[in-house]
């Protein structure tokens, strides 16, 4: 990376965190310090990465059922995984949003935009935006989430998705286990540009990109049909041998981690401590500048076809121009 300059980007920031960076795993030549940086920035501290983990650990322990009882639809079981989706979900959603918002616990400190969140817009379902994303996140996807986890786990209780435990193959579930977030960053990709046509933009992807300014509850504020694209991440269980665990981490992955990666916050902080790595200041300049950062850091997609912004004023300049060019 060349020439980075914030210069009038800063203003237009609380906090602007500085160049983006991105998964040196791809760079070359390989520095192994830096992924090793990377890597156990994420596995080894209090990020949305491992308190994904934690809540899949938790959940399979004392709610999931077992894969007998998952043979055939049941009320009883289908209902068990929507709450242990909705839960969650809402205690994180919530918990962060009464933190940084209402109680507003740490002020404006590593706050990315200096807008409050909307509030009397008509803009948004019910004109007010957390509602607003409250209704799309437990509403359209919980639903979606829960539909397409009950069929996995139904097609792998009767033998038709291939299940492995750790006990047969425990080398190929650990490394499955840590691949998940890559495989679910590449299918993202994929999907967010499709979602970017402008056709689907204007229909579905639009009602995601209502938050200008994002918070804890914009994270999965998706549009019905959307989220039937967002979720299908979740098929690659029918192929890949998985066990039980492997499905629940991703689910919490794909619906828990946009919670702290739209957070508006870089880090959640409790006095002058931080606690846990929250914002995610490459997503939050695709949610101001619409035309960049499709993808996440992990896998740096945007970089290899040109649309990489690094939170420098240059690539705000060439974002526009794209954006313009795309809608004329
Ligand atoms: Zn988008
Ligand atoms: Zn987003």
């Amino acid at each position: 990376m060349t020439d980075f300059s914030i210069g009038n980007e800063q203003d237009r920031w609380n906090h602007h965190p500085g160049e983006v960076q991105l998964n040196p795993l791809f760079n070359w030549p390989i520095r192994p310090a830096a992924v090793w940086r990377w890597y156990s920035g994420a596995w080894l501290a209090l990020t949305a990465l491992t308190v994904c983990f934690a809540v899949a650990i938790l959940i399979y322990v004392w709610f999931l059922p077992p894969l007998e009882q998952m043979r055939t639809f049941e009320p009883g079981w289908v209902l068990r995984i929507w709450l242990i989706n909705l839960i969650p979900q809402t205690v994180i959603a919530g918990g962060l949003h009464w933190w940084l918002y209402i109680r507003r616990g740490q002020g404006m400190r590593r706050k990315f935009d200096r807008r409050d969140l909307s509030h009397g817009n008509g803009m948004f379902t019910f004109n007010d935006q957390v509602l607003d994303n409250i209704w799309w996140t437990l509403g359209s996807a919980m639903t979606v989430a829960t539909a397409y986890q009950c069929l996995i786990y139904w097609a792998m209780a009767n033998g038709w998705a291939p299940v492995v435990t750790f006990g047969e193959r425990p080398v190929w579930c650990v490394v499955w286990m840590a691949f998940i977030p890559m495989w679910s960053g590449l299918h993202f990709y994929w999907t967010h540009r499709l979602a970017h046509h402008p056709k689907l933009y204007k229909r579905v992807h639009a009602v995601h990109h209502r938050n200008v300014n994002i918070g804890p509850w914009s994270g999965i504020s998706n549009h019905w049909f959307e989220n039937l694209l967002y979720f299908s991440t979740y098929f690659i269980h029918l192929i890949v041998p998985s066990h039980p665990l492997h499905l629940l981490f991703h689910c919490y992955f794909q619906q828990l981690s946009p919670v702290f990666s739209h957070s508006g916050f870089e880090r959640v902080m409790k006095g002058e401590a931080e606690v846990a790595r929250a914002g995610d200041f490459f997503h939050q300049l695709h949610h101001r500048y619409f035309e960049c950062n499709y993808g996440t850091s992990e896998i740096p997609f945007d970089k290899w076809f040109g649309t990489f912004h690094d939170g420098s004023e240059g690539d705000t300049t060439r974002t526009r121009a794209r954006k313009t060019q795309m809608y004329t």
